[in-house]
């Protein structure tokens, strides 16, 4: 188990140390912004949304601690080709999981199954849901989201 454990915070490290699909994204069909008071961190979120409505492309940028940038990296690369509907539900599975709560349907998380931990410590929820509170509002239209 602490083996897993320090490859779950190796894959943190890495991702807040190189997030993926760091910058502005040119052509953006839909974009919302996050704050998190509780810590400071914020972020823009970008998202390309084709008529079929798949997520072609995602990208953020901000500045925050690093579970809320290894979480906004790990968000695009777990929702980039994936359908709104799709990615609603990843947020879904997501925040349950953070939360501890029971998922409401089975969920398949993948590689986000690495900030599992961070339940484990509730100041830092916020840190880890900023992001997709924000993909939620771009989703929704809304322009501005905070998690206070
Ligand atoms: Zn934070």
């Amino acid at each position: 188990m602490s083996d897993l454990r320090d490859l779950y915070q190796e894959v943190i490290f890495d991702h807040n140390r190189n997030p993926r699909n760091f910058g502005r994204l040119e052509g953006a069909t839909h974009r919302a912004e996050g704050f998190n008071p509780l810590c400071g961190d914020q972020l823009t979120l970008y998202l390309k949304v084709g008529e079929d409505g798949r997520i072609e492309d995602v990208a953020f940028e901000g500045k925050g601690c690093a579970i809320s940038t290894a979480s906004a990296s790990l968000l695009t690369e777990s929702v980039k080709g994936r359908t709104l509907e799709e990615a609603e539900r990843l947020f879904r599975g997501f925040h349950a999981m953070i939360m501890d709560e029971p998922a409401g349907e089975p969920v398949e998380l993948g590689k986000l199954e690495v900030l599992a931990g961070v339940k484990e410590f509730p100041a830092r929820v916020k840190c880890a849901t900023l992001a997709w509170h924000t993909l939620h509002a771009a989703i929704e239209g809304q322009e501005q989201v905070s998690t206070e």
